[in-house]
């Protein structure tokens, strides 16, 4: 077995022994966001959470509370309906106002990525890769 420590190094280094799948016999919808990480093939005692590539310590007999906790804590990009919302409720017709807009609205973004990092613990490299930015421009399109 890996600790957590090894993990995020190997996945920094993108070992490719390491895997991600959904375990077998889950059938709550939280897993829809979880993957399961396997090293070798071997299961290992951690889940990843595919909004926000945050690897947290999980075994079977959790059930599915530490994703619960996670859902909740992690109000960054779990809800990206809320998200959208709030872009739209503060646009405005106004050019100038819109530029100040979006400055003020990547501000944010980067504040609550910065949270979320803090409180996930995550290095900051692994909210700067490339899947993780076309996700984020996802959600600022959609909220145009
Ligand atoms: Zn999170």
């Amino acid at each position: 077995m890996y600790n957590k420590q090894q993990l995020m190094e190997m996945i920094k280094n993108e070992n490719s022994n390491i895997e991600f799948s959904k375990p077998k016999n889950v059938t709550s919808e939280r897993w829809n966001n979880y993957l399961q990480v396997f090293i070798s093939g071997i299961q290992q005692n951690f889940i990843k959470f595919i909004n926000c590539q945050t690897i947290l310590a999980w075994k079977p007999s959790h059930g599915t509370n530490v994703m619960e906790k996670h859902d909740k804590g992690c109000k960054n990009v779990s809800s990206p309906l809320n998200m959208q919302q709030s872009i739209k409720s503060y646009r405005s017709t106004n050019n100038e106002n819109d530029q100040r807009l979006i400055r003020s609205i990547k501000r944010k973004l980067t504040n609550t990525i910065a949270v979320c990092c803090a409180c996930d613990d995550l290095t900051f490299s692994s909210v700067k890769s490339d899947g993780f930015c076309v996700l984020v421009q996802d959600l600022v399109e959609a909220g145009r």
